[in-house]
């Protein structure tokens, strides 16, 4: 049962089926149904259906049962972590230390939130009339998620488009559908009524871009690669569809000579490694001042050499694998390429023994990559950080820039001025300042660039899905209103 629709699991009418790999040891955790355009069409008629009773509910009725199913969702922790860490393969630990509670806090926060959706105040700027602002849903959302972080990724489309009124029709990864599903019965049972969330399980090609072509489907908000975000663009201009797109990245990370070393090393580490680099803020291009790169690329090899591989389920266990074995040759293949213009440090092979079984991969640091290379300008979206020096601020910062994408950076300096001057002048939608990776629900996360645009999470995420109607009363009370006779003088009625 692996279509959630209309408050219900249920199949999915295609017949079609697939399943859901556990990447550190390839076996199959479950047997899905892959929904086709009839599935597609039956979830956006629920979602239809639900939008007139949800958007008119008040928002204290809205934010009551997300309150709940922020409780609920703090019970079920654990299952939600096992579950995301098997079909993700994420470390157990990061599982439950990140990826749960974060999601618990944004369930909790847009619950505050729906409350709070503001428009500008009531006032005469003319002298004849009245202006409001009236803030409304728009109507159905037709979401589509990545693989890297699925529940949140899930939550950070759905929350804020049912807080502003909006019903919705999410399509998770076909990889790593189960924790979307199970998050949507949970909201079930938490009171949100049924057909305000839908989850299809399925392909991008037979049922995301069905999704994304639906007439009846008044927004589309993707989170994924840039490649598949232009197609969502091709898709939407072919009914004027509203577009929320959170896409790829390259983060610059940037360690200006006067940095803190030891805490930059400390920084590049986590920053690259987390999720096992499948992280689209992750840090992946290290632009070090020349005098301190020697020992930053040391310090970093040495710290990945410490790094643990292992199986997912153990706490001891720092890195897992990546999604699939496909997805682990294209970075095998990238990282190989670079032999031939740059230097491995560490790293650069697929571990065997006992995860050979898994699409593991190795922390590996590429030094001396040209500025031009594929491994700096391509997304690798694996365990893999590259290093290159600078040698004054300017060109750190036109190294930070020179990439098509703008989603993420950081900055790494002891000095207030030089700190400024980077968060100003790097082009990016969070630029960290020593420090690489923290979110926070009541802040903003989206792109500039090629990276998207549009906001996920914080109160800025209700401008996406809200639209903004100016209310105007005339004050005058006459039929011949001052500005007619721009147009014409005659009858004078008054
Ligand atoms: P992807 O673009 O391959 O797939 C994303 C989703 O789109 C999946 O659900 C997939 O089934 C669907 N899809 C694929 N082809 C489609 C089509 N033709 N029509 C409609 N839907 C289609 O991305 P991925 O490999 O799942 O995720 C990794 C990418 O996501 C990376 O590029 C990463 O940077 C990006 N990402 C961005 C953010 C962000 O907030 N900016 C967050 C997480 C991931």
């Amino acid at each position: 049962m692996s279509q959630f629709i209309d408050g219900k699991r249920c199949e999915a009418i295609s017949g079609r089926t697939g399943v859901v790999r556990d990447p550190s040891n390839g076996e199959v955790i479950a047997e899905i149904t892959l929904a086709g355009p009839e599935d597609v069409d039956k979830a956006v008629q629920a979602a239809r259906a639900a939008f007139p009773s949800w958007s008119n509910a008040a928002p204290v009725d809205r934010s009551n049962v997300l309150t709940t199913l922020a409780r609920l969702l703090g019970e079920h922790a654990e299952e939600f972590a096992q579950l995301e860490s098997r079909q993700a393969g994420k470390p157990i630990r990061l599982a439950r230390e990140f990826d749960i509670p974060g999601t618990v806090d944004n369930v909790a926060f847009f619950a505050g939130a729906a409350r709070n959706l503001e428009g500008k105040a009531s006032a005469e700027y003319s002298a004849d009339h009245t202006s409001s602002i009236r803030r409304e849903p728009i109507g159905v959302v037709g979401s589509i998620s990545p693989w890297n972080y699925p529940l949140q990724m899930a939550a950070w489309k759905i929350l804020p488009a049912i807080a502003a009124g909006n019903t919705i029709v999410l399509k998770p990864s076909e990889l790593t559908p189960l924790t979307s599903l199970l998050f949507a019965e949970l909201a079930d049972e938490a009171g949100v009524p049924a057909g305000v969330i839908n989850v299809l399980t399925g392909s991008g090609a037979e049922c995301g871009a069905v999704l994304l072509r639906h007439p009846q489907v008044d927004m589309v908000s993707f989170t994924g690669s840039t490649r598949v975000g232009r197609t969502v663009l091709e898709a939407a201009a072919t009914s004027a569809k509203r577009v929320h797109l959170e896409l790829g990245g390259k983060a610059p990370f940037v360690v200006f000579d006067d940095a803190d070393l030891e805490a930059a090393i400390h920084g590049a580490v986590a920053g690259s490694l987390i999720n096992s680099g499948q992280d689209c803020t992750a840090a992946t291009r290290a632009i070090v001042h020349r005098s301190r790169y020697a020992d930053f690329v040391q310090g970093v090899a040495d710290l990945f050499g410490q790094v643990k591989l292992g199986p997912t389920a153990e706490e001891s266990t720092d890195l897992g694998p990546v999604i699939s074995p496909t997805h682990r040759d294209r970075i095998a293949a990238m990282v190989d390429r670079s032999r031939s213009y740059a230097r491995i440090v560490t790293g650069g092979a697929i571990p065997g023994g006992d995860l050979a079984a898994g699409s593991y991969y190795q922390p590996t640091l590429i030094a001396d990559a040209g500025k031009t290379s594929e491994v700096i300008k391509e997304e690798i979206f694996g365990p893999v950080l590259c290093a290159m020096p600078f040698d004054d601020d300017d060109e750190a910062i036109t190294l930070a820039n020179d990439t098509p994408y703008g989603l993420a950076a950081s900055a790494w300096t002891r000095d207030v001025y030089r700190a400024l001057k980077a968060t100003k002048q790097i082009r990016a939608g969070c630029v960290w300042v020593n420090d690489h990776i923290p979110i926070i629900s009541e802040m903003p996360h989206g792109g500039m660039k090629e990276s998207g645009f549009g906001k996920d999470m914080s109160g800025y995420s209700f401008e996406e899905y809200t639209v903004v109607k100016h209310v105007m009363f005339d004050l005058t009370g006459t039929a011949a209103k001052g500005w007619h006779r721009t147009i014409f003088t005659y009858p004078q009625v008054d």
